[in-house]
């Protein structure tokens, strides 16, 4: 499956109940699940781990859908298998 098939299918589930919620609540929701990532990057639960990380692309999916944002254009137009800053493959920007 590729990123604009995972979209589209957020899009089938959850377009309505995501329009109606709008852009601030689902903004507030992803927010919500990005944290609840970061409590169990804290743990060594992994099957908990990569259900969060599946809530962050979903929510994401469902913001992107609701501003009418390509995910995959929008992604794979700044990141083109190089660093959008330095241009490189690895990234060899100085941090
Ligand atoms: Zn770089």
């Amino acid at each position: 499956m590729q990123i604009h098939e995972f979209q589209e299918m957020m899009k089938q589930l959850y377009f309505t109940r995501d329009s109606a919620r709008g852009v601030d609540g689902t903004f507030k929701w992803l927010v919500d699940e990005i944290v609840e990532l970061g409590e169990e990057l804290k743990g060594s639960d992994r099957e908990a781990t990569e259900k969060e990380f599946a809530d962050v692309i979903a929510w994401t999916a469902s913001l992107a859908n609701i501003t009418g944002i390509n995910l995959e254009k929008a992604a794979l137009s700044k990141y083109n298998h190089k660093c959008p800053k330095c241009q490189q493959s690895p990234c060899d920007c100085k941090f």
